[in-house]
């Protein structure tokens, strides 16, 4: 610790401007109690709003709405300070950059792998099948096909990742589940658990040490919330 820079940084806490990064959607919605419990109100909504950088009643703090994807990246370059984003984008991003302190706890869903009803994925394995997968999250599903000893061949998609099976694209997906609805409506059955996915609190790491004073409210107030709803 730089005693001359902590003492800088108490002085020009009120005073230094600060970025938060979110997505629109569940991540926005669940992250703004957090914010309320700082005492800080986003004053208007992206839903409705075509703004990409939305005010808040704190001066010194503005939100930007980004892609779910994008989060990390601009947390890494310091365009935002801190954001808020999904393990899924995470993993994918890797983390570069970034100091992850917390779990939200929020947005909470699994990454599976699912297929159409008629595919019979366990004997396919058994028989040590060539599978074909379609999947927004390749590292992932790169390591977790590597782990169990199967051979796949990855295909990259953006979205819509239901429709692969269905068209003949892919034999399995890689996506996030949370009600199952979506797989149904589209005769599909998971049929592996890869990982529980959360929420995270990401920080650029140069500001976490040159704007610690003026994070360290908002940060603590997350921390705080978090616990409370544990
Ligand atoms: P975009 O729609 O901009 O391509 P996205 O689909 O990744 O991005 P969202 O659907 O808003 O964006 O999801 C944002 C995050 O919410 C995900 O990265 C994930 O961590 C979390 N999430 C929670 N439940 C689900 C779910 N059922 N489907 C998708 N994402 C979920
Ligand atoms: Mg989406």
């Amino acid at each position: 610790m730089n005693p001359v820079a902590d003492a800088l940084n108490v002085a020009n806490a009120a005073n230094v401007p600060l970025t938060l990064a979110l997505s629109k959607g569940r991540i926005f919605e669940e992250t703004r109690p957090m914010l309320a419990a700082a005492g800080v109100e986003i004053t208007e909504d992206p839903e409705t709003s075509r703004k990409l950088i939305l005010p808040t009643t704190n001066p010194n703090l503005r939100v930007i709405v980004v892609r779910a994807t994008d989060v990390p990246t601009y947390v890494q370059y310091g365009a935002a300070d801190f954001g808020v984003a999904g393990k899924d984008v995470l993993l994918e991003h890797g983390g570069a950059g970034l100091y992850q302190p917390l779990d939200l706890d929020i947005a909470h869903c699994r990454m599976s792998v699912a297929v159409h009803v008629d595919f019979d994925y366990a004997s396919a394995v058994r028989q040590g099948a060539r599978l074909r997968v379609a999947t927004k999250y390749v590292q992932v599903a790169r390591e977790h096909f590597a782990a169990k000893g199967m051979h796949v061949d990855l295909i990259k998609l953006y979205g819509s990742m239901e429709l692969a099976p269905l068209v003949g694209l892919a034999d399995a997906i890689v996506d996030l589940v949370s009600s199952g609805g979506t797989l149904r409506a589209n005769q599909l059955v998971e049929v592996e658990e890869i990982m529980q996915i959360s929420s995270r609190l990401v920080v650029n790491q140069a500001a976490l040490k040159l704007k610690r004073a003026a994070l360290a409210p908002l940060l603590d107030a997350f921390a705080r919330t978090t616990r409370a709803n544990a």
